[in-house]
């Protein structure tokens, strides 16, 4: 049996399909939701879920709550606001510091994942060894390697990592749809958001586009309430009264799901003084739109990547915990002008005419934060060959590729790619007699190699060459687990090297949708950086080339002061660092004075040719 889980940066939920149902499994008080909270005693085994979540205003610097945010991350790629937790994170790649020692996010994480096991175990009464385990779609390789390596820790064998929204379009049932439907996915949990646009061709799911931000969601309208409330007990808070007034914040964002105001108490603020005050729905609202008005964006990104019109889907799926909020549906409706749009803006009646609009359906058939769970146990039953005709493809979130000679970024895999998949390319040798050539593995939109992340470099040794003669196969192959192998064979000898990319290194602080808002931001300056580090590079060889003409036949030439001449100025044009025309002149005119040399050295070319055969004395 292979069981799914949903490894949520709030909740975590784990899901099996028995006798063809998928079904998530509660624990023994009833519970379908984990808390993603660990707590590490002074002494003693550490605690996973709800007893957990019940230390973080009791122990806060040693219980672990929104791990996810820092699982496969380096110090750099976690912006200062997100570094706010109640415990204290040290080190690089990312670690949380309790007291003299320090646990990784994987750790956490196998914590999470090992008390979900018992609970299966549990249920199920046998043991449990297999899962499929989700995560966000834009979750990089560092950070799925990461989640895999925690489930390994937890006594796993990680079938497959799949992503989040997939996994929520499996579990609507999705492959009912008519053939070449089309649907969204708008996926708001606890610290993350994704917007995928899903195509179903004949029984095939695929991921046609996916946009997000894997630093945003209800943790963020949480701490809006948590800084409004803060405002108002007016008083400096440590980090045990910062923790429970996160939590009052957090239970009131709930209530007014349902509620339309709710009376917010903190007993004993400080001292004897307690705290009280009315929050109502509308001020919530007014606190949590710029959080939701940030989604829009990736909304929009992902339909354009998609080449899809909002009015051509069939579904918005609605997933994640946050989406219970009424502000929620009623944006998502309005944004992508749902048929539903009436009924959920709740002043109009069903049956008005403006509930007729052909737009997509708003789904909220399935609990928004068990879905994703239920799909990932399907996908397990897949696998099992428990559920026979579904295949399912997911998208590389942002593009994979090489640096070459000048600093370049060389794309093998473009961004939305479906996996798995399998690309590669030749390169050769820059130098004479190079032996050795620097594999950098590059993930990003940006066209300069520095700009984008770096997953890691290798070395490949290859026989001795003349300049441009060796031949290095590079191949790129992503796995169904979204998971790069990197494979570089030297084609004369048949050396080669694979390595599986395991951490991005070097990386900064950009976030995925950064990298593809920035990509654009800067596309034109990019696209003149590439213009000139590829102009450079061919004037660089053209001098190189002139150079050695003239070295050896500087006698035999008419012009040798011109090409001198001509060689100066494209040298002068290089140091300019970018001015293009200048550069493009001044190596036209090189072209045009080593006219002559390049027919001398024709010339000399064929007569040593035909000498060789014998045919010149
Ligand atoms: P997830 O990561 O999908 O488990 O989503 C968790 C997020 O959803 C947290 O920020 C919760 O506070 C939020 N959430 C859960 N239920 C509700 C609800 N009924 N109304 C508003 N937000 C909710």
């Amino acid at each position: 049996m292979i069981v799914g889980i949903d490894l949520g940066t709030t909740r975590s939920a784990i899901a099996v399909v028995e006798a063809g149902m998928a079904g998530l499994l509660a624990d023994a008080e009833g519970e379908r939701l984990l808390p993603s909270v660990v707590h590490y005693p002074k002494k003693g085994a550490p605690i996973a879920g709800w007893p957990a979540q019940r230390q973080r205003a009791l122990d806060p610097a040693r219980t672990i709550y929104s791990v996810k945010r820092f699982i496969g991350q380096r110090t750099g790629d976690v912006r200062e606001a997100e570094r706010q937790v109640d415990y204290t994170l040290t080190g690089n790649p990312l670690a949380v510091k309790l007291g003299e020692d320090s646990v990784s996010p994987e750790a956490v994480s196998a914590e999470i994942l090992k008390s979900l096991k018992a609970r299966a175990e549990l249920v199920l009464e046998t043991e449990i060894n297999r899962a499929v385990i989700t995560v966000p779609a834009y979750f990089n390789d560092a950070q799925r390697q990461a989640t895999k390596r925690a489930g390994a820790e937890a006594g796993f064998t990680v079938e497959r990592i799949l992503n989040e929204p997939t996994a929520a379009a499996l579990a609507c049932g999705l492959e009912k749809l008519p053939e070449q439907a089309r649907v969204a996915v708008y996926d708001l949990g606890g610290g993350t958001f994704d917007l995928s646009i899903l195509e179903l061709r004949e029984g095939v799911f695929q991921v046609l586009a996916t946009h997000g931000n894997t630093r945003l969601g209800g943790d963020d309208i949480d701490q809006r309430i948590v800084d409004w409330l803060l405002e108002r007990i007016d008083v400096n808070p440590d980090a045990s009264l910062r923790a429970r007034v996160r939590e009052a914040a957090e239970v009131a964002k709930v209530a007014l799901s349902t509620e339309t105001e709710v009376t917010i108490q903190l007993p004993f603020v400080l001292g004897d003084t307690s705290f009280e005050c009315v929050l109502s729905r509308e001020k919530l609202e007014a606190l949590a739109t710029p959080v939701i008005e940030q989604t829009r964006a990736h909304c929009r990104q992902a339909l354009a990547d998609a080449g899809v019109a909002a009015a051509e889907l069939n579904q918005v799926i609605l997933v994640g915990g946050q989406t219970r909020m009424p502000l929620v549906r009623r944006r998502v409706s309005e944004w992508f002008e749902c048929a539903e749009y009436a009924e959920t803006r709740g002043d109009i009646r069903l049956g008005d005419s403006f509930h007729e609009t052909d737009g997509p359906t708003l789904n909220t058939s399935q609990n928004p934060d068990e879905a994703v769970a239920l799909g990932a146990a399907i996908q397990g039953a897949i696998l099992s060959g428990d559920i026979r005709d579904m295949v399912l493809l997911d998208v590389t979130p942002l593009s994979l590729g090489l640096e070459t000679f000048g600093g370049l970024m060389n794309v093998i895999i473009p961004r939305n790619t479906t996996v798995p998949t399998k690309a590669g390319e030749m390169f050769t040798n820059a130098v004479d007699g190079q032996r050795q050539m620097l594999v950098h593995v590059l993930q990003g939109e940006r066209e300069k190699a520095v700009d984008n992340w770096s997953l890691g470099k290798f070395e490949l040794g290859f026989k001795s060459a003349k300049r441009g003669a060796a031949r290095v196969g590079v191949q790129f192959e992503i796995d169904a687990d979204g998971i790069l192998h990197v494979l570089a064979r030297d084609t004369a000898t048949g050396h080669e090297k694979v390595v599986e990319m395991k951490s991005a290194v070097d990386v900064d602080d950009m976030a995925v949708q950064q990298m593809v808002e920035e990509s654009v931001e800067h596309a034109f300056e990019d696209m003149d950086a590439r213009k000139w580090i590829e102009a450079a590079l061919k004037a660089r060889e053209a001098v190189n080339a002139a150079r050695g003409g003239l070295e050896e036949f500087a006698d035999e030439l008419q012009n040798a002061d011109a090409i001198r001449t001509a060689l100066d100025l494209v040298e002068s044009a290089l140091e300019t660092e970018n001015d293009l025309p200048t550069l493009k002149g001044a190596v036209a005119k090189l072209d045009e004075a080593t006219l002559p040399l390049a027919d001398l050295m024709m010339d000399r070319a064929m007569e040593a040719v035909l000498r060789q055969r014998g045919m010149l004395d």
